[in-house]
């Protein structure tokens, strides 16, 4: 019996030949790996199966249009390995599929070399349970949920600069996390920083950098202190909260997405609650930045960059802050600002992109009209000019943000 048909037996043939005297044979050799979303942030559709290899694709739930977050598991024997095929458009970025042997907690890029084709007309990768393992997880990238937050607040508990509360409840009934770092004394602290992440939900390695940025204002050393003494940072880590636990792709969800949400009437309770918060802290907000990721791949999605505003004043400040953090960058992600900021107007940046709803960042433009910035930062998922993105690498890049919001509020 050839290693193929054995790892491919199904349950019922494996049961027959227990029933004829096989049994001690064939009930090890008799479980076929099996596929499923079935956990928070999973998500795909199962097209088809023929032997070892699955066909798939993103489960695209209310997305206008096509979009690339998969996250799925893989269970079964360790060493065999099956074959995943994309076969309508290829979700695999430029350093692969992610990979977790620990049940999504943390995450490593398999690389191209793990691609067996790609290209428009779909992409094939490799996909094994590592030996010593139950099962591995797949995704388009890292991933980042709920569970990945209480780790690291788990990790920051007995820290007093650290408080932690509910924005409001989901449409799904979810707790909304409310954080506030830094200084606790609203009569010392000098103004307040916003800070956001997945309004899109499948924009993971924004939380990454979310997290190191707040790392930094709690950690114990010089920026750190002039943070707690200063300044107070509240910020909303899931934006869509529901999205991010059900795995939804997240971006231009029909009507629109939380990113457009920003309007008189908002659909959604997380935007609804959070413009309510900023019409309350009006004159206290010095800074509100809201983090994103871009598109898989290709020119501007390959590097990190603000979204140049409409609004000239708000341009001008997104320019000066784009040099601050050129000049105190310290992690390995690359960041210039002569091309670090997508102007209004190119790409995808246009007018017909808001139409669809006021974001974010225009949102925080027309409230806080004082403030030193007001814009959005892309996060790419893999690869900022040649550099890996991973999950150090996002927080690193978040810890150097809080250092440039330092030095651009205390020039
Ligand atoms: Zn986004």
């Amino acid at each position: 019996m050839n290693i193929t048909r054995r790892n491919f037996l199904t349950t019922a043939a494996a049961g027959a030949l227990a029933h004829l005297g096989g049994a001690p044979f064939a009930m090890a050799a008799a479980v076929p790996p099996e596929l499923d979303a079935g956990y928070p942030g999973g998500n795909v559709r199962i097209v088809s199966r023929e032997g070892d290899t699955f066909t798939l694709a993103p489960d695209l739930r209310d997305t206008k249009g096509w979009w690339f977050y998969f996250n799925f598991r893989l269970r079964g024997p360790a060493d065999q390995p099956v074959t995943i095929r994309f076969a309508d458009a290829d979700p695999i970025g430029v350093r692969g599929p992610a990979m977790s042997s620990d049940g999504g907690r943390t995450w490593q890029w398999l690389d191209r070399k793990a691609v067996l084709q790609s290209g428009k007309k779909g992409s094939s990768f490799s996909a094994v349970v590592p030996a010593g393992a139950q099962e591995a997880r797949y995704a388009f990238a890292p991933t980042y949920l709920e569970s990945h937050l209480r780790e690291w607040l788990a990790a920051h508990r007995a820290n007093p600069a650290l408080q932690v509360s509910e924005l409001c409840r989901s449409r799904k009934g979810r707790g909304v996390e409310l954080l506030r770092a830094g200084s606790r004394d609203p009569a010392k602290a000098r103004g307040v920083v916003l800070l956001t992440a997945r309004h899109h939900a499948c924009e993971s390695m924004a939380s990454y950098a979310l997290e190191g940025f707040l790392t930094a204002v709690l950690t114990d050393d010089e920026p750190g202190r002039r943070w707690r003494e200063r300044w107070q940072v509240i910020a909303l880590p899931f934006a869509d909260k529901d999205g991010v636990e059900q795995g939804d792709q997240g971006k231009n969800r029909a009507p629109h997405d939380h990113c457009r949400d920003y309007n008189a009437a908002p659909l959604y309770p997380e935007v609804a609650a959070w413009m309510k918060l900023g019409d309350s802290l009006k004159q206290r907000v010095v800074f509100s930045l809201d983090m994103h990721c871009p598109y898989l791949r290709g020119d501007w999605h390959d590097r990190v960059h603000f979204v140049g505003s409409p609004a000239v004043a708000a341009a001008e400040k997104e320019k000066a802050f784009a040099q601050m953090l050129e000049r105190v960058r310290r992690g390995p992600l690359p960041f210039r600002a002569a091309d670090g900021i997508l102007p209004h107007g190119v790409a995808w940046n246009t007018p017909e992109s808001f139409r669809a709803g006021r974001s974010n960042f225009c949102w925080a433009g027309d409230t806080f009209s004082e403030a030193r910035f007001t814009g959005a930062i892309e996060i790419p998922y893999a690869d900022a000019r040649g550099v890996e993105v991973n999950a150090d690498a996002a927080r690193a890049l978040g810890r150097d943000l809080a250092c440039a919001v330092l030095e651009h509020l205390e020039p």
